[in-house]
């Protein structure tokens, strides 16, 4: 059995909520990720099933990877079709937004969030959220959203409605946030939640392999290239540093999500702690940070660079050129230094920021 972490009482106001809503919007971060996907389309399947209109609109487009996943053809792209997601977020009389905790994290999409008379409820599993929804279902220990939507819909009473479309789009959340139940994947109920989404029919080998081992060349080469010419380690801070400068974007002819992983793959770099990974962008250098042993790279996010995330991925964004961001790295990691201490890995994140 699954423990019950959602209550019981939240659970029917929102199960209420769904059943008097005639106009649903489902909606997640910018740049959608597998799990920003996954938790909306688990819902979504699931209210078609239930004869509900709902509509996803994602910020802007999702990745190439995840074309695959059932009902991804249906969502609405808000970059693109601005005029009808308007509509759409004029007329919802529930938002349901999952996989972030601020609603500056849909960037211009949240303009219309915050405008809307709608009432709103929040499904995600990331650190201090913003109390901006009518109803919160935040569970910062849960290895990713679509694990949180997966125990709210069973808290509803509305397991045995989920159709194979919904367990596959929730197992996709999941299999990528914790790549491929690698990471954020010690709580031995991830695996009944898992338990309970296979024996729905779902492929599970068909969505590791096509949502985290199937790359264009391009994206392959640009990352070879990455890990052998732009690489920097720093020993004594445990730290890895790697970059993508605009000109060895253009010569890959780079596409959305074809860095995805680079980050990881500098943290495996035996005696690494944390690895940071720089992409020159049109507009920003936008900011990727993972790490191991509990060591906070969202504190260097949130402090240097504007952004924020888990204690062990976060990221966000600096305006300058590549270089001032590579010095700007380097000058920091000093500071950092004591959380690679044994004595602080234990500690929660407000006694390290208080440190
Ligand atoms: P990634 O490195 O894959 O882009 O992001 C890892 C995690 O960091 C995301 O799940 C998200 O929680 C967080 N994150 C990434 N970029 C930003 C950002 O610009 N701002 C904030 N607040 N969080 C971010
Ligand atoms: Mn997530």
């Amino acid at each position: 059995m699954i423990q019950k972490t959602i209550d019981d009482k939240h659970a029917v106001r929102f199960r209420r909520m769904l059943e008097s809503s005639g106009h649903i919007v489902i909606t997640c971060h910018v740049r959608p990720d597998g799990d920003a996907m996954g938790s909306t389309l688990g819902l979504y399947h699931l209210l078609k099933a239930l004869d509900k209109n709902a509509k996803v609109i994602t910020p802007d487009t999702p990745p190439q990877q995840l074309r695959f996943m059932p009902g991804i053809e249906d969502v609405v792209v808000y970059t693109r079709y601005q005029e009808y997601c308007k509509r759409l977020m004029r007329e919802a009389d529930l938002i349901v937004c999952c996989d972030f905790n601020r609603i500056s994290r849909q960037e211009l999409l949240g303009e219309l969030l915050e405008e809307s008379k709608a009432a709103k409820v929040l499904i995600d599993h990331h650190l201090g959220p913003e109390p901006f929804a009518d109803l919160t279902f935040s569970f910062p220990e849960m290895s990713s959203a679509s694990e949180v939507m997966f125990r709210l819909i069973a808290a509803m009473g509305l397991y045995t409605a989920m159709d194979l479309d919904s367990a596959t789009c929730l197992c996709t959340g999941i299999i990528t946030d914790t790549k491929n139940l690698s990471v954020n994947c010690n709580n031995p109920e991830l695996y009944l939640v898992m338990l309970e989404l296979m024996k729905k029919g779902v492929d599970k080998s068909a969505i590791v392999k096509k949502a985290l081992h199937t790359h264009s060349l391009n994206s392959m080469q640009l990352q070879a290239l990455a890990m052998l010419n732009n690489l920097k380690l720093f020993r004594k801070h445990r730290a890895a540093l790697v970059w993508l400068s605009a000109e060895d974007l253009e010569r890959y002819s780079y596409e959305k999500g074809d860095s995805e992983g680079l980050v990881d793959r500098a943290g495996e770099v035996d005696g690494v702690t944390y690895s940071i990974f720089l992409r020159e962008d049109t507009d920003c250098i936008k900011v990727s940070t993972r790490s191991v042993d509990n060591f906070p790279v969202n504190l260097i996010c949130e402090k240097y660079f504007d952004g924020g995330g888990h204690r062990m991925a976060a990221g966000g964004k600096y305006h300058g050129s590549l270089q001032e961001c590579i010095r700007l790295c380097e000058k920091i990691m000093p500071e950092f230094d004591s959380y690679l201490e044994p004595e602080n890995r234990g500690a929660t994140y407000q006694e390290l920021k208080e440190k």
